[in-house]
C-alpha cells in the first residue's frame, strides 16, 4: 500500500502532559537559540484532552518552570485553596488522621481537570508552531533497515471494516518520520509494549505495577454540606477495600459547584470476584461520602490506569532515535499521589536533550543519554528515589504496610528491604471464585449510576464497523480455564462492560465483546491472568470524549 510520508525533526506520540510540555519546551528552547525545529504531535483522541483523566491535584512547579505566567495566560485551575483531610474508613464510620505525612501536604498545589489542562497546553503548543494532529493513533513504531533505530511512527488506517477490508472511505495511515520520536503514550502504551519486546528496554527492570481508577465529576446543590466542610481535598483508605487491597478514595473541590470523586484500586488484588466499579459505588455509599455528595448529579465519568511501580520499574529512557516520557516511563510519584508534574518535567528534560542531540547530529542512544543524566540531576530523581519502595509497601497486607512505611519514612525511602520486589499484577489473582460478592450497591441513574450510564457519560464513541481492537488470541481459554478458575474476571475488572459471558447452546459459557464501550483504560491487558487480552489502538478519534475530568 502506498503511504504518504511526512518528515519532522521530532514527533511526539501522545497528547498527555508529558508530551505537551515537551513539545512546548522544545519550541521555546529552539526559539531562544534562533533555531528552526519542525515538531509534530499526534493524539488518538478526537481532541487534545479528550482521553485525559486524573484526580487531579497538580504540583505547580513544572508548570511554573514551563510557563511562568500561566495564571495570566488563563491556565484552567479549578481550586487553589487546598485544605487536606485524610480519613480511615470503617464500613459505617470514619476516623480523621491527626497527622498528615509531609508527602501528602498539598499546600501550593491546585486541583485541575486534566482534560481541560491538556486542552490548554495543546493550544499553547500550537501557538508556538507545534503541528498537532488529534484523531491520529500511532499504531506501529518505524525502524531503519537494521531494525534497531526508531525512525518514526505509522498512524492507523481509517475506513477499514469489521472484516478487515477497506471501506469506501478508506484512508491509509501516514508514516511520520523523525530524527527523534518521543513516546508519551501514558500507562501500558501499545507501542512501548512492542518496542520493549524488540529492543529490551524493560530488561533487568522490575515489572511495572498498576492501579486502576474510576472517577466522576459531580455537580452538587448550593446547600450541599460539602461547602461547609473544612477540607477541599479529602483522601480515604480502609473501607471498601480493607487493608489487604491497595487503594483509596479521593474527593476534590472544583469550580462551578463541582467536585472530583474517585476510587483507586491496586491491580495486584488477589480476589477474582473483586470488581473495582462496584467498590467505587460502595465507596460513594459510605456515610462520610454519601452525606457530602447528597443531592448531586454525575456530569461525567471515566476510568484510567496509573503506572505505579516507581523508580525501580523505570525503563531504559532512550534508544537510537527515541526517548520515553511520562507514565510510559514510570514517572508517577505514588507517595504524593501525583504524576502530572513529574510527567511534564520528564517531557521538558527530554526536549532539552533532543535539541542538543539534533544540534550535535548524534541521535543514537548514546547521543540521547543526556536525558537520563538530566533526570538524575533534577528534582524528579529526589522525589521518585525517596518514594522508591512506597507503592510496594502499600501492597503488603494488613498493618504490615504501616511498619514498612514507617521505616521508609525515617530512612529516606530505604525501609527494611530495598528494593522491595514487585510481580506482575495479572499473576496476583488467586484461583477460586467461591467468595460471595458484596451485595450490589443501589443505583438511581443520577448520583449513583451503573457502568453503562457511566460509559454514556464518558462520551465514548467508536466507529462500529471496524476490526475489534481487543485481540484475544485464545478464545477457548476464556470459556475453559479462565471461566473454571476465576469465573471470567474480565467481566468484573473492566469498567466499560466490554466483556460479558453469555450462555451458548448446550449451556456452555461464551464470551461476548462490546468494544465500542471501551474507555481505553487498559485494565484488561494488565489484569488478565492469562495475558490473553492484547489492547490495540482502535481507529483514531474513537474512545472517550472527556471535557471536564
Ligand atoms: Fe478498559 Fe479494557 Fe474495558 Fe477497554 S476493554 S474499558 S481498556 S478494561
Amino acid at each position: 500500500m502506498e503511504r504518504e510520508q511526512l518528515e519532522f525533526d521530532v514527533v511526539f506520540v501522545g497528547g498527555g502532559p508529558a508530551n505537551l510540555a515537551g513539545a512546548i519546551h522544545l519550541k521555546q528552547l529552539a526559539q531562544k537559540a534562533g533555531r528552526e525545529v519542525e515538531v509534530c504531535l499526534i493524539e488518538k483522541a478526537e481532541a487534545i484532552g479528550a482521553h485525559s483523566l486524573s484526580g487531579a491535584v497538580l504540583d505547580l512547579k513544572a508548570l511554573a518552570e514551563l510557563i511562568p505566567d500561566y495564571a495570566a495566560r488563563g491556565c484552567p485551575l479549578e481550586e487553589t485553596d487546598l485544605r487536606d483531610g485524610v480519613f480511615y474508613l470503617t464500613p459505617r464510620k470514619q476516623v480523621r488522621l491527626p497527622y498528615l505525612p509531609p508527602a501528602m501536604h498539598n499546600t501550593g498545589c491546585a486541583v485541575i481537570s486534566l482534560s481541560k489542562f491538556c486542552a490548554w497546553l495543546g493550544a499553547a503548543a500550537e501557538e508556538l508552531g507545534v503541528n498537532i494532529f488529534p484523531g491520529f493513533a500511532g499504531v506501529e513504531a518505524l525502524y531503519d533497515a537494521g531494525g534497531r533505530r526508531v525512525t518514526g511512527v505509522r498512524t492507523g488506517d481509517k475506513g477499514v471494516g469489521k472484516d478487515g477490508k477497506p471501506k469506501s472511505n478508506h484512508e491509509p495511515g501516514v508514516d511520520l518520520l523523525a530524527k527523534v520520536t518521543v513516546f508519551g503514550e501514558g500507562p501500558k502504551g501499545s507501542l512501548i509494549r512492542e518496542i520493549g519486546k524488540k529492543l529490551g528496554i524493560f530488561s533487568g527492570k522490575m515489572p511495572q505495577v498498576y492501579e486502576t481508577a474510576v472517577k466522576e465529576v459531580i455537580e452538587l446543590p448550593a446547600d450541599s454540606p460539602f461547602w461547609d466542610s473544612p477540607f477541599t481535598v479529602i483522601h480515604t483508605f480502609g473501607y471498601p477495600l480493607g487493608l489487604d487491597t491497595k487503594g483509596g478514595g479521593f474527593l476534590y473541590r472544583m469550580k462551578e459547584r463541582r467536585i472530583s470523586l474517585g476510587l483507586v484500586v491496586g491491580l495486584d488484588y488477589e480476589d477474582p470476584m473483586l470488581e473495582p466499579y462496584r467498590e467505587f459505588l460502595r465507596f460513594k455509599h459510605h456515610p462520610l461520602i454519601a452525606d457530602l455528595i447528597r443531592g448531586g448529579k454525575v456530569l461525567q465519568q471515566g476510568a484510567k490506569t496509573l503506572a505505579a511501580g516507581g523508580w525501580y520499574t523505570m525503563p531504559q529512557l532512550a534508544v537510537d532515535g527515541a526517548v520515553f516520557v511520562g507514565d510510559s516511563a514510570s514517572m508517577l510519584n505514588v507517595q504524593r499521589l501525583k504524576g502530572i508534574h513529574t510527567a511534564m518535567k520528564s517531557g521538558m528534560l527530554a526536549a532539552e536533550t533532543v535539541l542538543d542531540a539534533i544540534g550535535k547530529g548524534d541521535l543514537s542512544a548514546a547521543g540521547l543519554r543526556g536525558y537520563a543524566a538530566r533526570l538524575e540531576a533534577s528534582w524528579i530523581r529526589s522525589e521518585l528515589y525517596t518514594a522508591r519502595n512506597f507503592g510496594q509497601a502499600l501492597s503488603r497486607k494488613g498493618l504490615f504496610k504501616f511498619l514498612h512505611l514507617g521505616a521508609q519514612q525515617v530512612s529516606g525511602g530505604r525501609g527494611f528491604i530495598d528494593p522491595m520486589k514487585t510481580s506482575e499484577d495479572g499473576a496476583a489473582l488467586k484461583a477460586g471464585h467461591a467468595a460471595a460478592a458484596a451485595p450490589a450497591p443501589e443505583v438511581d441513574g443520577t448520583l449513583y449510576i451503573d457502568k453503562l450510564t457511566g460509559v454514556y457519560l464518558s462520551g465514548t464513541q467508536h466507529e462500529e464497523d471496524q476490526p475489534c481492537h481487543l485481540v484475544i488470541p485464545d478464545t477457548e481459554l476464556c470459556v475453559t480455564r479462565c471461566w473454571e478458575t476465576y469465573r471470567s474476571p474480565c467481566t468484573r475488572f473492566c469498567p466499560g462492560q466490554v466483556y460479558e459471558m453469555e450462555t451458548a447452546e448446550g449451556g456452555r459459557p461464551r464470551l461476548k465483546l462490546n468494544p465500542s464501550n471501551c474507555l481505553h483504560c487498559k485494565t484488561c491487558e494488565i489484569k488478565d491472568p492469562f495475558k490473553n487480552i492484547i489492547w490495540t489502538c482502535p481507529e483514531g478519534g474513537g474512545g472517550p470524549g472527556y471535557t471536564i475530568t
